[in-house]
């Protein structure tokens, strides 16, 4: 086990992904919060994850290059940078909106409660850089004023910003019935020529009505698509999405989805997702080898207080040394069991 662990200290993303090892930080596909960005890819980074999933948009990327040459400037491997794109309407790319002139000024704000990205202010509306998507405020307002806005790249932009943006890898949102939807967001990808190591693909069942049969013949015309493009798959299967920050619970979903599709999905790695936490391991039989985790809205949970208290000093996290050194720490505390796993071997 302690040679495993000295292993797993300089593992490269592809090996990680081949030992069972691989971790990855999701920053959220519609997360603009820039300070926490940059601060998010140091801490974790630093932690050992072995990629970084962003939102698709210059700014964040940008964010994010910040804190990934922060970290090769100290020395420190530098994760993979992925951005996500769907091939349509999906709620890891919605905004939340409402019109606060529109709500009573007696309201115990409910909206603002349970919002775990802090992103609506005390009476004011909702901070767009900092909503993530999640979904929560939207039932909690009594009189329904909030409302979804989806936040998705159109396939005409796909082409043009990958070759902006140009990533480590690219992570496409899919749904039922949306392979020419699919097929398109690919064909854009290949045309931007940028070398791609993965092309990943996310997809669950919570909201389609999908059986896991019907997953499975969806994600085959997927892989159909990306080998006819010369595309490396990784599948990121999203038990229950934007929810591992909930309880410890949410974490069975993803193991559950694994165990099903272990045997029904095409080649290459599968990876958990959606409701993850630091309990997820804890469901897994000894036997049960995925190809790894993504960790998203548990990890920015972990590290909100730090940032919110490194922003009252009027600085970033890597520029407040004990903060730093505490967030790593906790950051390690949810990386580190996924790293340090013992040796298993997959045909990726
Ligand atoms: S609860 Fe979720 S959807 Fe609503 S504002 Fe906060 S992050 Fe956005
Ligand atoms: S819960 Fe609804 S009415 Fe109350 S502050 Fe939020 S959006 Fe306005």
């Amino acid at each position: 086990m302690a040679a495993d662990a000295r292993s797993a200290a300089k593992l490269s993303p592809e090996t990680a992904l081949a030992q069972g090892r691989w971790v990855k930080l999701i920053c959220g596909a519609s997360n603009q919060d820039l300070p926490a960005i940059t601060d998010l890819c140091t801490v974790f980074g630093a932690a050992g994850v072995h990629c970084i999933d962003v939102a698709a948009d210059p700014a964040v990327v940008q964010a994010a290059r910040v804190g990934l040459d922060w970290l090769s400037a100290k020395g420190l491997e530098s994760p993979w940078l992925m951005v996500s794109l769907s091939d349509g309407r999906d709620v890891h790319f919605r905004k939340a909106w409402f019109d606060p002139a529109q709500c009573p000024s007696d309201c115990p704000r409910p909206c603002q409660t349970v919002c775990p990205a802090d992103a609506i202010s005390m009476q004011g509306a909702v901070n767009a850089q900092r909503c993530y998507g999640c979904g929560r405020c939207l039932p909690a307002c009594p009189r329904g004023l909030i409302e979804e806005h989806d936040h998705h790249v159109s396939l005409a932009d796909v082409s043009r910003l990958l070759a902006e943006l140009s990533p480590d890898a690219v992570e496409i949102h899919t749904a039922p019935g949306r392979e020419e939807a699919f097929d398109g967001v690919v064909g854009a990808l290949a045309s931007a020529d940028v070398p791609l190591r993965r092309l990943a693909v996310s997809c669950g069942l919570e909201g389609h009505g999908w059986t896991t049969r019907q997953l499975s013949r969806e994600l085959w015309q997927r892989y159909r698509s990306l080998r006819r493009f010369g595309f490396r798959p990784l599948w990121q299967l999203d038990g229950r999405p934007m929810s591992g920050d909930v309880g410890a619970g949410t974490a069975r979903s993803a193991v559950q989805l694994w165990r099903v599709m272990r045997s029904l999905a095409p080649p290459g790695p599968l990876q958990l997702a959606g409701g993850t936490n630091a309990s997820t391991l804890g469901y897994l039989a000894p036997t049960d080898r995925p190809a790894g985790i993504a960790f998203g809205g548990v990890a920015r949970r972990l590290m909100m207080p730090l940032l919110q208290e490194a922003q009252l000093r009027g600085v970033s996290l890597r520029a407040w040394p004990e903060g730093w050194d505490e967030a790593v720490q906790q950051a390690r505390t949810l990386i580190q069991p996924w790293r340090n796993r013992p040796l298993s071997s997959f045909n990726c």
